[in-house]
């Protein structure tokens, strides 16, 4: 294993990320089109139990600036899905942590018994741990329609524990096993900021995964999905219309063309649709909130549209938890 600590880039351009129709060479932005709404994301909340660096939505035990999102507020969603007979099939969540906010179990129920599939990311420590009767009574239930997404930054306790801090990784080594033997779905979120090939990426979470007894394809990219790093401070190219045929990049590859995500801001009177995981603070990409009024194309006005999402390969599955 070869590894590095991040290493840092040049400072983003202040001309760039300006007007949302035109870059700073004065080429038209990159727009993406809603193909059709797969999965509808959910904020439960910016609140963690940890404090991870680089956590890209900065959640910690302090920071509230997305507010718990209530399962009546979630059916609301489910309830307009059906209304507008959308082709939404998943359902997900990410926080902060979602397994600290107080009605998660009963949302978790409410979408599976509207016939969803359910996405649950979590850093599966003891937040988790105080609901292991309900999570156990969903999975005997509904099986593998509901899916946990544990991080994991690296396969080793050190690197690991050196982003989220010292004795994270047994508490969720834990979790992870209970989840396991639980017989719940699982899959496993790391990271790629290590400066290592994604080849001993997959080999060493194999390792783990067969010391472990956990059963998780390491090459599988959906069962480990190995996410690149984000940071908007460092500079990146802007995404004009003509850059799809020059970097062979389908549009309708980008979370945005799938997917949208509810975020509930802390003051405000009801939930907000925004595009999706990775901006979950910018109030320019709001687009109201119904999920009809969120049908509207994407610019992609952000650097993260272009560093995780057309440059950097990320699935646009999210990356926190
Ligand atoms: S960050 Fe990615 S998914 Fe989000 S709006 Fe930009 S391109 Fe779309
Ligand atoms: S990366 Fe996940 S566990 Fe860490 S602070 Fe962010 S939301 Fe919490």
């Amino acid at each position: 294993m070869n590894v590095t600590t991040p290493v840092s880039s040049p400072a983003l351009d202040p001309a760039k990320f300006r007007d949302p129709d035109v870059t700073a060479t004065g080429e038209r932005r990159a727009l993406v089109h809603l193909e059709s709404l797969e999965t509808l994301w959910f904020n439960t909340g910016t609140l963690c139990n940890l404090t991870c660096s680089n956590c890209y939505i900065e959640s910690s035990p302090k920071n509230d600036r997305l507010v718990y999102i209530s399962a009546a507020e979630v059916r609301t969603y489910l309830t307009e899905i059906a209304a507008l007979q959308l082709p939404t099939r998943e359902i997900a969540f990410t926080g902060g942590e979602p397994f600290m906010n107080p009605e998660i179990m009963d949302t978790l129920e409410a979408v599976l018994e509207g016939g969803f599939r359910c996405l649950l990311l979590t850093n599966a420590m003891r937040p988790m741990m105080k609901c292991t009767d309900r999570i156990a009574d969903l999975q005997q239930r509904f099986g593998d329609r509901l899916t946990v997404r544990v991080s994991l930054d690296h396969y080793t306790e050190t690197l690991h524990d050196m982003l989220r801090g010292e004795r994270s990784w047994e508490k969720t080594l834990l979790g992870l096993r209970w989840l396991a033997e639980t017989g719940v779905s699982i899959n496993v979120a790391g990271r790629t900021c290590w400066g290592e090939s994604e080849d001993s990426m997959r080999q060493g979470f194999g390792r783990l995964f067969e010391a472990q007894a956990i059963s998780i394809d390491p090459q599988n990219p959906e069962q480990l999905v190995l996410f690149p790093e984000m940071d908007e401070t460092q500079d990146v190219p802007e995404i004009t219309e003509s850059c799809w045929d020059i970097l062979n990049v389908a549009p309708t590859a980008m979370m945005c063309a799938t997917s949208r995500m509810v975020v509930k801001r802390k003051g405000a009177s009801a939930p907000v649709v925004v595009p999706c995981t990775l901006l979950p603070y910018d109030p320019s990409f709001d687009f109201g909130t119904t999920l009809e009024s969120a049908a509207e194309p994407v610019k992609l006005n952000h650097p993260h549209c272009a560093k995780f999402c057309v440059l950097g390969g990320g699935s646009c599955s999210v990356n926190a938890d």
